[in-house]
Order: C-alpha cells, then sequence, then structure tokens
C-alpha cells in the first residue's frame, strides 16, 4: 500500500452513505482513503480519533468578515473565528461592490493574502442596471452566486425591473441568485410608523418589519424567477409563510433552496428582554411558533443548509442601539457559535440527526453553490476539509474566548454539549482545542463549477 502523509484511525466516520467506525487518508491535501482502521495505509503521521466524530468540514455560505468602513473584521480575525468554530470554507458575501470581474479579483486577492481556511465568493449586490452587465464574467472567474437585497437596506436594488432583470441574466449562466428578501416599501412604511410612534423598546425593531415584509419578497422572487427561469436561493429565512412558499415551490420543482441561522431558530421576540438590542439582525427575530417551523422545515428538506450571516459588529458599536433601537447595526457574530450549537440544540437534544447536520452545515451548502464534491464530504479525491467532533463534550459559550472582532456573542453563558475539537483544511490543522494554529495566507480561493455542470440534487 502506498504511503500516505496523514492518517486518521480510530473515528466515527461521516460519509454521505453513513457513519462507519474506520478513518481516512490524506495525501497531497486530499482524502485517498475512507475505510476500516486495518484497510487504512500506513501513513508519515497517524491521528488517534479516540472513537470521537470525524465530520467534513462546514461550508458557511453566508459570512460577511469583509465590509470596509462596517465592521472591523478581516479574513483573517473572520477565518481565524471560522477555523475554531469548525468552518473550512467560507463564503463570502459582500455587502459593497463587487459587480465587476475588477472588484471580485481585488476582493480574492485581499483574501488570499489573510484567510486562515478556504474562501469563496458571492458577487453583488446588484442595485442598477450597471450591475448586471458582468455576471457572466462574474461566472466566468469562479463567483458562487449573485446576491440581491430586494429591500430592508440602503442596498436595496432600486426597483422590481432591476431584480427580473438580473434574475433572467443569471438564468442564462447557470449560476444562483440569492436574495435578501424583505419589501422596501412595506419595510419603509412600517419603519415610519414605529418612529413616529415614538417607540424604542427592543421588540419595535421586530415590529418595523413584521412577517409579510419577508413573506412579500419571497413569494415575489419565486414568481421572478419562476418567470426567469433562474436557479433561487431565499437567504436567511425567518417566517413560517416563508416556509410555506419555498415548499410550494419545490413542490411544483421548481429549483429554490432555503437556508436558516441559527439565531432564526434558536431567538424569538422574547429574548429582547434579556438581549435587548444586541439581537438586532435582518431580517428580524420572530415569534416562537416562527421558530418551530423553520426547525420542522429543515428535516422536510424545505430549509436546505444553516449558515451564520456572521456579521461581527463590535458591543460598542452595537450600543448605538440604547438611544434608538431602530438605528442597531444590524448583524452578530457566529463562526465560533454555529457548530457547537446546532450539535448541542440539533443533535444532542434529538432534533435533527447528526447526517442531517452534516447534510445542512456541508454537503447542501457545497452543492447548491458549485463547490461539491471538492467540498462538503469526506469521500475520496475531496479536499481533505474535516473536523473531529467531541459530541460529549460541554463547555460554556464565552465572549472572551472569541476569535472574531465582535467582542460579545448573544449566546453569552450558554451551555453546549458537543464541540469540534480539531479542524483540518487539506490535510493541514488550522485550529485545536480551540487555538488557532492556522497562518494567513493558507486558504486558497474555491472557484464555482455551477455554470458547467448541474446541480447535484440528491
Ligand atoms: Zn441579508
Ligand atoms: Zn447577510
Amino acid at each position: 500500500m502506498k504511503r500516505a502523509d496523514l492518517v486518521v484511525e480510530n473515528a466515527r466516520v461521516v460519509t454521505p452513505i453513513g457513519i462507519f467506525e474506520g478513518g481516512i487518508a490524506v495525501e497531497g491535501g486530499r482524502i485517498c482513503a475512507v475505510a476500516k482502521d486495518p484497510l487504512l495505509p500506513p501513513a508519515d503521521s497517524v491521528i488517534d480519533a479516540g472513537k470521537k466524530i470525524l465530520m467534513p468540514g462546514a461550508v458557511d455560505a453566508h459570512t460577511h468578515v469583509y465590509l470596509p468602513g462596517f465592521i472591523k473584521e478581516t479574513f483573517k480575525t473572520g477565518t481565524m473565528a471560522a477555523a475554531v468554530g469548525g468552518t473550512t470554507t467560507i463564503i463570502e458575501m459582500p455587502s459593497t461592490d463587487t459587480t465587476t470581474v475588477k472588484n471580485f479579483e481585488e476582493r480574492r486577492k485581499i483574501a488570499e493574502g489573510e484567510a486562515i481556511v478556504d474562501f469563496a465568493l458571492h458577487s453583488g449586490e446588484i442595485q442598477e442596471e450597471r450591475d448586471t452587465l458582468e455576471i457572466s464574467g462574474l461566472v466566468r472567474a469562479g463567483t458562487t452566486g449573485f446576491k440581491i437585497t430586494m429591500g430592508g437596506g440602503s442596498t436595496a436594488a432600486r426597483h422590481d425591473g432591476i431584480i427580473l432583470e438580473s434574475f433572467m441574466e443569471i438564468g442564462k449562466t447557470g449560476s444562483i441568485a440569492i436574495v435578501h428578501a424583505e419589501n422596501h416599501q412595506l419595510y419603509e412604511h412600517f419603519r415610519r410608523k414605529i418612529a413616529q410612534e415614538g417607540r424604542n423598546d427592543p421588540s419595535a425593531y421586530s415590529d418595523s418589519r413584521p412577517n409579510i415584509v419577508e413573506a412579500e419578497a419571497i413569494s415575489r422572487a419565486i414568481l421572478f424567477a419562476r418567470f426567469a427561469g433562474n436557479r433561487l436561493h431565499i437567504a436567511h429565512m425567518t417566517t413560517k409563510e416563508g416556509v410555506e412558499l419555498v415548499r410550494d415551490a419545490k413542490d411544483r420543482g421548481q429549483p429554490v433552496t432555503s437556508e436558516v441561522t441559527p439565531q432564526a431558530l434558536l431567538l424569538n421576540k422574547n429574548d429582547y428582554l434579556r438581549y435587548k438590542h444586541y439581537i438586532v439582525y435582518n431580517p428580524p427575530a420572530r415569534d416562537e411558533e416562527d421558530n418551530l417551523s423553520l426547525w420542522n422545515a429543515i428535516n422536510e428538506k424545505i430549509v436546505d443548509c444553516i449558515v451564520t450571516d456572521h456579521c461581527a459588529y463590535t458591543k460598542e458599536e452595537k450600543d448605538v442601539g440604547i438611544k434608538n433601537i431602530l438605528e442597531t447595526p444590524p448583524g452578530i457574530p457566529g463562526l465560533e457559535t454555529k457548530l457547537t450549537l446546532m450539535l448541542s440544540e440539533g443533535v444532542n437534544k434529538g432534533r435533527i440527526s447528526l447526517m442531517k447536520l452534516v447534510e445542512l452545515c456541508c454537503e447542501s451548502p457545497a452543492k447548491i453553490f458549485g463547490i461539491f464534491p471538492r467540498k462538503g464530504a469526506i469521500q475520496v479525491g475531496s479536499d481533505a476539509d474535516f473536523l473531529l467532533v467531541d459530541i460529549e463534550k460541554e463547555d460554556k459559550i464565552s465572549a472572551d474566548k472569541l476569535r472574531s472582532v465582535g467582542e460579545f456573542t448573544p449566546f453569552e453563558g450558554w451551555r453546549t454539549k458537543g464541540w469540534p475539537v480539531l479542524t483540518v483544511v487539506r490535510g493541514e490543522v488550522v485550529a485545536e482545542d480551540g487555538e488557532v494554529v492556522g497562518k494567513p495566507g493558507y486558504g486558497k480561493f474555491i472557484p464555482s463549477s455551477l455554470a458547467s455542470r448541474e446541480i447535484n440534487d440528491e
């Protein structure tokens, strides 16, 4: 048997076809064998997993680690957080201008100099006519998709014509439109109303963008995509109404996918009492019945993946919300807490299986955005991006331990059971027991192959 660079043995290995006891071998940064221990080749270095879970590294399809002028986070600090939290590939969402190939390549270079884990890049945001001109060039440059904010913020598309035209252009390339689904006029209407009432209680934030604001936009995006014939992905879905709309679209066979965040699953309006403006994000915290609907949607395949929407404002930056809740910068950090929260609240509480967790956090996002099977699976030929997870380990989430620049987490003090204890990217350890060991500049750009082949929907 040919000698490998690295062997991990004595693990519970999660593969696309099931969980078995054994290990993997790594050669040249890729997985060269997945087998029971006696069948693994000899290797230069051997890790005894001590019966821990060996699963693919998480692929986070929605992060904001680089928003100059908005947040202090960088590709370096953001991917340090990713490494510790068990994410081996981030797909960075632009909220500033990445609508030209030139800007895309600049962003890629910055990330290549700083990233500790691998990364892919969404393009956008598409706001006006000229933002649609380089869609096919961006697809050739390897972008994973195109972000369009339908409403609810300063980067919103100017009008519906832009949204529809961009869907049609994206459809021609085989790439995917990713929508932040909020109706802009309704958002402005409710926001004005809450401001006029002079409300400054934290739940005024949710009331300024009620469920209908999201539901109408999801409904319109689905209809537009049906007309334009493009693939559509609903970013950070939060409402039970959204779930029903995506269910209908999927039932009709329309290529629509959706994602949720841990905060949309685990927090709701009641939590404003405890966490105040620190849990302001868009779309906002909803009701318990929305939480429940999203959990059910996960197991019914209405929700395809779990993402962080990581956006790490500092505590001080968030505190703008003390004076005026509506002015709070929206977003919370999540790269370090997502996996332990899903292992604890999902797998260990019996809401989802371990296989489902891997599907939601690794396999599906890689498939939807065209980086599977290079990423998102433990199988021969895939990049050796994997985690060892101690499913029994209990620890407390604490902002003191966070690597990202966000000096707070809404999950402060939560006791979670199940933690990633080793993170490996292309055969190299990048984090171990909560400590970063990877080096900035190691992370590679992963181009999407969406345009060149049909997505594997299995
Ligand atoms: Zn968004
Ligand atoms: Zn976002």
